[in-house]
């Protein structure tokens, strides 16, 4: 069985490494210079940074195995923190290293700038959802959830309608509630504590997967073809022939929009949403409280401390802030951050199509199609999980594993 996975992001890799260890002959086909996809690293007036920040969570069960698989120890790759929310306007929660869920129950009650009236309204509503086991009875908006729910007060603007954004990439009037209400699931809602907990990676994003797996899927046998866009699957008399080679299955784990231009019956349509990342760098002693800070302003969402004084400001979609341009962008964020000092240098990065919308009662596709030999992977297959690296994670699994079964 001879299997051509084309598209190198985190889905890609995982779909590629999974056929290699099950003895499948796997051509790995990215059209960038580097795996990775949206989660690579990037080289910057010299610099190297992320494509984007990435906020991973002891949740991502399979990403963290996949990483171990390919040789990458995320206990040394990244720096693991219990969960804290702190915004600056002085709200602070922070979850104790306390057995779940008496972590989040401690964490809820101790928070710092609301009422305890206010804490125990959204005790009692987290204990109804987690007896519902997080299933909604209908498709809304998590707004209208937190509405349905009696969370209009602080919670909601400090806690909720941050945390939305930052798993969701839109704001609670556009996002899907069940998505949240999943995320919560196998986070805030997790029996294991180190689920909660925050994964600040020590290494430029490449170090964490797309390197290693580069490495060891070469060792492995399988065959990378790096700079190499596909732009037909010809269907043979045993499978495809892509680029000139002949392959018994396909795995398509490019996003949406690169799927049906190389298979038009697809007819995968999605809306997109946003990110920009604008780096700030600041003297090296210019450092956050916690490395993870929400910055309630008027553009101003979560910020990242990279160390040495480098900070990333995360724009999360669409708003305001893309009719600026990037200096004013820049300028302003400075400006938000109210710091000490001057930044000495920044750069904006703008992803247009970060993430699929993920809004409520989206159709999102399985990973068969109507070609028994041909699957798709990539996070917008993932009917579970908002755009995340897990999603993109399982979702190469589940193709590659598919494939076999086929
Ligand atoms: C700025 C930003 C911030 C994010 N923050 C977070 C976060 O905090 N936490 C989180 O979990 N997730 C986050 N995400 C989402 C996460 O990055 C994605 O869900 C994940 O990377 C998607 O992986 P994928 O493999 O499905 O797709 P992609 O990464 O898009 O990979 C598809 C690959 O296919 C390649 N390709 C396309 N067409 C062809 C072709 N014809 N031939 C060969 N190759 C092709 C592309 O070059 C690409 O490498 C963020 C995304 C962005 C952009």
């Amino acid at each position: 069985m001879k299997v051509a996975v084309i598209g190198g992001g985190w889905a890609g890799i995982a779909a590629a490494v999974e056929l290699t260890s099950a003895g499948v002959e796997t051509t790995l086909f990215e059209a960038g210079r580097v795996l990775g996809g949206r989660a690579r690293s990037i080289t910057v007036d010299g610099r190297r940074l992320d494509n984007g920040q990435h906020i991973l969570l002891g949740a991502y069960r399979e990403t963290l195995a996949l990483m171990r698989q390919v040789g990458a120890d995320p206990e040394t790759l990244f720096e693991r923190r219990p969960l804290q929310i702190i915004d600056n306007t002085g709200f602070r929660m922070a979850l104790p290293k306390l057995p779940a869920p008496l972590n989040v129950a401690w964490g809820l009650l101790t928070a710092q700038g609301v009422s305890l009236g206010e804490k125990l309204v959204t005790a009692r509503w987290m204990d109804g959802i987690k007896r519902r086991r997080f299933q909604l009875t209908k498709e809304i908006t998590v707004a209208q959830w937190l509405d349905e729910g009696g969370q209009t007060g602080r919670l909601r603007r400090h806690l909720w309608e941050p945390l939305c954004l930052a798993a969701l990439n839109l704001p609670a009037e556009r996002a899907s509630a069940q998505l949240f209400a999943n995320v919560l699931r196998d986070s805030l809602g997790s029996s294991r504590r180190e689920d909660t907990d925050l994964l600040l990676p020590r290494v430029a994003f490449g170090q964490l997967l797309p390197e290693p797996a580069a490495r060891w899927l070469s060792a492995h046998g399988a065959k990378l073809k790096l700079g190499e866009r596909i732009t037909s699957i010809n269907r043979s008399e045993n499978g495809f022939d892509i680029a000139g080679d002949n392959f018994s299955a396909a795995i398509l784990a490019t996003a949406p929009q690169h799927a049906t231009q190389l298979w038009p019956e697809l007819r995968l349509n999605f809306d997109f949403e946003p990110i920009a990342t604008v780096y700030l760098q600041f003297g090296p002693k210019i450092t956050l409280a916690f490395p993870l800070l929400n910055l309630l302003g008027k553009h101003g969402q979560w910020v990242v401390d990279r160390s040495n004084g480098l900070l990333a400001c995360v724009l999360s979609g669409h708003g305001k802030w893309e009719e600026l341009d990037d200096e004013d962008l820049a300028g302003s964020l400075e400006a938000e951050l109210a710091v000490s000092e001057k930044a000495v240098w920044h750069k904006v990065v703008r992803e247009k199509r970060a993430t699929f919308s993920a809004q409520p009662a989206l159709l999102r596709p399985n990973c068969t199609t109507s070609n028994r030999r041909l699957f798709l992977a990539g996070d917008y297959t993932w009917a579970d999980y908002p755009a995340t690296l897990e999603g993109a994670v399982r979702s190469g699994l589940r193709a590659a594993r598919m494939s076999l079964k086929r």
